[in-house]
């Protein structure tokens, strides 16, 4: 059967796409089956527009491609063959395993082996008649096979112990480079914080914790005309106050819950109080922070513009549903924003 062109690409290759195929997989949510592995791979060597084009389509409008998309694409895009690259690739972990087995295997008979020839040895030994002389050849005789037999173990004990070693370093790289694809996939580039796709994710387990204190709850935070900021200093210095904003963010968030860069100049962050009134104190504090962030002229130290965010706060009830706690924490602040921005409004259910 002749291979597909993908499946020709050299290992080296195919490793260098897995490693850009895999994050975006991970960030979209696709299952990592050979049928989606194909089309992602495809996307990413960018070898067919026309499928680019149309998964970019899937992605810009469904955040993803669901079953039947990705099953249309692999029809009208791709063939069967082009499933072999999945294979060769999941092959190279099997193969890594397989020659563990293998050598262990090897290993399991030649210990076997040594362990008949000390049987016969020690047979021979039992036999051996020492009041003649050949009977001292036979127990020479014995003494050099096991010697020579024990030096042979020792060798391919040695060979099987650097083989595992091989082996070992193999799957903890492969295992590393997964975790650190999986660990890219879910920060954002600008700011470091973790992104949507991480947020998505977990927001559903948020919303299904029992263990969280008397007050928790989702905050959405967005800047106060980042538009007009943007179009007045440049999208570079848009850039810098959405480090800023986020370093605050960190610094105030990493105590109490986690924070996230939800899209654009939105962020949000979910968080446990012990009362309504540390929540606000605290909602305030931030809110305030925020506001002594101001961007300099660098030629003249005269400051240009200050930065301010508006909070919507969704206290979470026993059973919130993420899209309805989402919804809330939406809601409170197109509240704050209407109610004249760089305030913080608060929806219980
Ligand atoms: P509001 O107070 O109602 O939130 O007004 P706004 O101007 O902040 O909101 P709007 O949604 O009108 O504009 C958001 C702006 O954020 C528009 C977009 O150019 C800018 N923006 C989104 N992402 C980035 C980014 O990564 N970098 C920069 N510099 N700007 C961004
Ligand atoms: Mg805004
Ligand atoms: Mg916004």
């Amino acid at each position: 059967m002749a291979l597909s062109a993908q499946a020709a690409h050299s290992l080296g290759y195919s490793s260098h796409c897995l490693k850009l195929a895999i994050p975006l997989m991970v960030k979209y949510k696709i299952p990592i089956t050979p049928l989606n592995y194909a089309i992602w791979y495809c996307y990413v060597s960018d070898k067919n527009h026309d499928l680019n084009k149309e998964l970019d389509g899937f992605i810009s409008r469904f955040n993803g491609c669901s079953y039947e998309q990705a099953n249309y694409l692999f029809n009208k895009y791709l063939s069967v063959n082009d499933l072999s690259l999945f294979n060769q690739l999941s092959n190279s972990f099997d193969d890594v395993v397989g020659q563990v087995q293998h050598d262990l295997t090897a290993a399991l008979n030649q210990s076997t082996q040594f362990n008949q020839v000390l049987y016969a040895c020690r047979e021979k030994l039992h036999d051996a008649d020492i009041s003649k002389e050949r009977g001292f050849d036979d127990v020479l005789h014995c003494v050099e096979r096991l010697t020579n037999e024990s030096a042979a173990l020792q060798n391919r004990t040695q060979d099987f112990q650097n083989q595992l070693a091989l082996a070992y370093a193999k799957i903890i790289t492969l295992k590393q480079e997964l975790i650190d694809s999986k660990r890219k996939a879910e920060k954002d580039t600008l700011t470091g914080l973790f992104n949507r796709g991480k947020f998505d994710e977990d927001i559903t387990v948020f919303c299904q914790r029992d263990d969280l204190a008397e007050i928790a709850v989702l905050v959405m935070v967005d800047i106060d005309h980042f538009k007009v900021f943007n179009d007045t200093f440049g999208h570079q210095k848009g850039d810098q106050v959405l480090r800023a904003v986020a370093v605050k963010l960190l610094k105030y968030v990493a105590s109490v819950g986690q924070v996230y860069r939800y899209g654009g100049e939105e962020f949000c962050f979910t968080a446990q109080f012990t009362s309504i009134s540390d929540m606000t104190n605290f909602t305030q504090q931030l809110r305030l922070a925020i506001t002594k962030l101001h961007i300099k002229d660098p030629a003249s130290t005269t400051v240009l513009g200050y930065v301010t965010a508006s909070f919507g706060v969704a206290i979470k009830s026993t059973n919130s549903q993420p899209n309805q706690l989402i919804k809330k924490a939406d809601k409170a602040l197109y509240l704050a924003k209407k109610h004249g921005r760089n305030r913080i409004e608060i929806i219980e259910e």
